[in-house]
């Protein structure tokens, strides 16, 4: 049934930067309510498969599928509506830094028309209490540690009620006692059957929440597993040696 069709599919993806190809060829296939980790060296294309899945880099090649709808030969506009279903976390937050908290968590949801300002104001209060931080309402984002940070943007994609989430790297700026909170929402995220794709490093995080790791290196999935199997028992030498290597 229609339950079936993945919230995300990419098939033979290519994407070139001059003559270098960050990406070679990368299927992948997310189901609703599937958490999908990507794992891989620096420079092995992680950032550009999150970015060509939302539309934020045009791919050269291959097919995106949405919800079983192409979008890969969409236009800028048709890319704007995926990006209303299909949230993102980066590194670095990157919040609005002269608006308030409150300010950012609304900005998109008054925008694309689903609430006006005061339903928006009432959704984001609520938000903002699932991850501790309705008394940051009123604050700027520089008042608030790294770890808040990312919590807000976690609820500013959430404030659009995404049919999923793609995370970059979304624990790697924080300093290392501010991971635990973060990661601890993506869990509830996960428990609550929101579909992500999730960038990381955080192999604990991985072995409990994933359903699926993807080991990626010079711009091709080297490698697609359960995290067990693939922590424990990688098929391939170049992911054995990643492994060993950040383990
Ligand atoms: P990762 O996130 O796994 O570290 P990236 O997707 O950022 O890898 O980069 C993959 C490759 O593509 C790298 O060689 C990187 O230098 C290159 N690349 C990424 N973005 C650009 C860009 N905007 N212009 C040119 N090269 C880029
Ligand atoms: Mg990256």
């Amino acid at each position: 049934g229609p339950g079936d069709v993945p919230v995300i599919r990419a098939t033979g993806l290519v994407k070139r930067f001059k003559g270098h190809t960050a990406l070679d060829g990368v299927d992948l296939e997310v189901g609703r309510g599937q958490v999908l980790v990507v794992i891989g060296p620096s420079g092995s294309g992680k950032s550009t498969l999150i970015r060509c899945l939302n539309g934020l880099e045009e791919a050269d090649g291959g097919e995106i599928e949405i919800e079983g709808t192409p979008v890969h030969r969409a236009s800028q506009a048709d890319w704007r509506t995926v990006r209303q279903r299909i949230g993102m976390v980066f590194q670095d937050y990157s919040l609005f830094p002269h608006m308030t908290v409150m300010d950012n968590l609304c900005l998109a949801p008054v925008r694309a028309g689903h609430h006006d300002r005061d339903r928006a104001r009432a959704a984001s209060a609520g938000l903002l209490d699932r991850v501790g931080l309705r008394h940051k309402a009123d604050s700027y984002p520089g008042e608030l540690s790294g770890g808040q940070q990312q919590r807000v943007a976690i609820v500013r994609a959430l404030a659009m009620k995404p049919r999923a989430i793609l995370f970059d790297e979304p624990t790697s700026a924080l300093d290392p006692e501010m991971i635990g909170e973060v990661l601890n929402v993506m869990r509830e995220l996960a428990r609550e059957g929101m579909t992500m794709v999730v960038v990381t490093h955080e192999m604990g995080f991985a072995r409990e929440v994933a359903d699926a790791v993807i080991f990626m290196d010079q711009g091709r999935v080297v490698e697609t597993a359960a995290p067990a199997d693939l922590f424990e028992t990688p098929r391939h030498d170049r992911t054995q040696a990643f492994l060993s290597m950040i383990l």
